[in-house]
């Protein structure tokens, strides 16, 4: 089913000489396995595979012609939470949206009739045409929620994450410091950013607070169960 079709070939061939694109052998060469490839590869990742079957090319050369497949509407590109550019195959007459998990960093696919309709339905309420979208959820993926501990640091929680302070660790000097900060056992907070090796803001009510990552390890947590009709915060993108 993920071979190449001889269709897409065809077409594919008729697009690149109407265009004028050179190496043509070679570039069916890079779509042929990036046709095969699972998922949603970076143009490293493809001219991986490329290496590994021996076909010689140009990193450079892999990432051109994967931008060029996505300007004649054979992939298509996304930068999941400002990642790295990301490209898939794309299936003419086929759509799905996808869920990122922020902790593995997976790209799962999913397609709802009534989610796409509802999009159609807010866009006409608007006066709003809808030709294109993209819908990506963030959050954490069910095979990371399994390893979920109900007591840990607060800086090992991510962004929109809401949770319930259980412990502090650490000596009196640290207690002291959250306890001037506000912070109390028993309060929720939601984590707002936790960028790599930075400091961690979060949101207690409409407070913000900044902690950093020293003192966030000494906060111990418990994640809280999604709470159907709360609202959600936007901060994916951080
Ligand atoms: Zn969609
Ligand atoms: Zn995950
Ligand atoms: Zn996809």
């Amino acid at each position: 089913m993920k071979t190449l079709h001889s269709k897409e070939k065809e077409q594919f061939k008729k697009l690149f000489g109407q265009e004028g694109i050179d190496r043509f052998e070679d570039r069916l060469k890079v779509l042929d396995v990036f046709w095969q490839m699972d998922g949603h590869p970076t143009a490293v990742g493809v001219h991986e595979v490329l290496v590994d079957e021996g076909v010689k090319l140009d990193p450079d050369f892999v990432r051109e012609t994967l931008k060029l497949m996505c300007q004649l509407g054979f992939a298509r590109r996304s930068r999941f939470g400002n990642g790295e550019v990301r490209y898939e195959p794309l299936h003419l007459g086929q759509h799905h949206d996808h869920m990122i998990c922020t902790k593995c960093g997976r790209i799962y696919e999913f397609q709802s009739d009534p989610l796409e309709a509802l999009q159609i339905k807010i866009a006409e309420a608007h006066g709003f045409h809808l030709l294109q979208h993209r819908v990506e959820f963030y959050g954490i993926c069910a095979e990371c929620l399994k390893e979920r501990i109900d007591r840990m640091p607060l800086d090992m929680a991510r962004p929109g994450e809401r949770l319930t302070i259980i412990d502090f660790t650490g000596g009196t000097g640290a207690r002291m410091r959250l306890m001037t900060m506000g912070l109390r056992v028993g309060d929720s907070v939601e984590v707002i950013t936790n960028i790599n090796e930075g400091q961690i803001a979060l949101a207690m009510g409409n407070r913000r607070l900044v902690l950093g990552r020293g003192l966030a390890q000494k906060i111990l947590v418990r994640p809280d169960r999604v709470t159907p009709g709360r609202p959600l915060s936007h901060n994916a993108e951080d």
